[in-house]
């Protein structure tokens, strides 16, 4: 176990504010977790590529570093990886496609960690999380014990899991065990990779996804940046028609139950909020939904920013937009 005091923020969030955090702890084991005791609620931080610290933080950060992965034949076609939550997500996709193993080659550059992947059901071009996910590993702070939850019991849905509801607080993700096929089994009904064979190799899939996701995406080690920052509204099957009769050019994707969902980054841009700034913060200026801090930006600018985003497409289409990443006040609780 490993404790930093009094340190800056900006290595542990990819929005690179500039808040000080109380503590940081590191954890190489679930030994090191069993002999963990805190008053407060810990602040539990994989990479920090969906999280903003708004304040400085006094409540303590914990992170779960152990990276390990280990591999299981489960029948003639699959095998079961079990991956430690310290693992980061994109060298173990990158690993998976090196093995010619299935499942999670779409997910590939999505930045973080493995222990974050099942917290939002991390989702991209027609695959997520859910689809390869076993069971994921949980330490509970109170029950100090290990559970395993069977993928069936975590809830997960479109950017959503139990671990944002009933277990939210509750305790930390040391592993997560992922089903991977040795066979071919290709999605490639998402654009940007429905030009590809209907043989295309893993190894061409994971390339094409990176080449698309690089095109697009600002790099935030480049440009700070926490990703996606509001989820794309659903809104019930009747709303979408009266807005359709009325904005002709508003994309829609019904879902399963047939509601409709309705991209963000649509609704953001038809706004004018395109590369607009508020200060240092800005939408990113090739993808809206995109929220960059050019450097010297404040929280304050990012609340600016946030309201007025909020406020507008709420008024014209009577839409509330949901934030996707995770902001932390000074107790280490959600800012919005
Ligand atoms: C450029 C860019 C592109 C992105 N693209 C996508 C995308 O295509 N699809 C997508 O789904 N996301 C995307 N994201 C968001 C981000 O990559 C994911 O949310 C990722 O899973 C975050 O991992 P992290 O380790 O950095 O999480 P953190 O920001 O550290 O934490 C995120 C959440 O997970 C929780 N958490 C972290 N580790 C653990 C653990 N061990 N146990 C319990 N809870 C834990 C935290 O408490 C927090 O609630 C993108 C982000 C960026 C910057």
């Amino acid at each position: 176990m490993r404790t930093l005091t009094n340190i800056s923020a900006v290595p542990y969030s990819t929005f690179r504010f500039n808040a000080q955090l109380a503590s940081v702890i590191e954890f190489g084991s679930v030994a090191e977790l069993e002999s963990f005791d805190s008053d407060t609620t810990p602040v539990v931080l994989g990479e920090g590529s969906n999280t903003i610290f708004m304040q400085d933080l006094s409540a303590p950060v914990c992170r779960f570093v152990a990276d390990s992965k280990t591999v299981t034949h489960l029948d003639p076609q699959h095998v079961l990886i079990h991956v430690e939550a310290g693992h980061n997500w994109h060298q173990l996709v990158n690993w998976t496609v090196e093995q010619q193993l299935w499942g999670i080659e779409n997910l590939a550059l999505i930045p973080g960690s493995v222990g974050a992947a099942p917290v939002q059901n991390i989702g991209a071009y027609g695959v997520e999380l859910a689809d390869s996910c076993l069971y994921v590993d949980f330490y509970h702070w109170q029950q100090r014990k290990m559970q395993r939850i069977a993928a069936g019991r975590c809830k997960f849905g479109y950017r959503d899991s139990v671990f944002k509801h009933a277990l939210t607080g509750k305790g930390i993700i040391t592993a997560v065990g992922l089903c991977l096929s040795q066979q071919p089994a290709r999605v490639l009904a998402y654009k940007g990779l429905d030009h590809l064979a209907s043989d295309a190799t893993i190894d061409t899939i994971f390339s094409q996804v990176i080449a698309v996701r690089s095109s697009k995406l600002p790099d935030p080690e480049v440009l700070a940046n926490c990703g996606s920052f509001f989820k794309n509204p659903v809104v019930a099957k009747q709303q979408y028609i009266e807005l359709k009769a009325k904005y002709a050019d508003m994309p829609g994707f019904t879902q399963a139950d047939d509601s409709v969902k309705v991209p963000a980054a649509w609704l953001i841009e038809q706004q004018g909020f395109k590369g607009k700034r508020y200060g240092d913060v800005g939408c990113y200026k090739l993808q809206p939904l995109v929220v960059v801090n050019h450097g010297a930006g404040t929280p304050a600018e990012l609340e600016q920013l946030i309201t007025a985003v909020q406020q507008q497409v709420f008024t014209t289409y009577g839409i509330e937009l949901e934030p996707e990443v995770r902001m932390l006040n000074s107790a280490g609780q959600s800012f919005r």
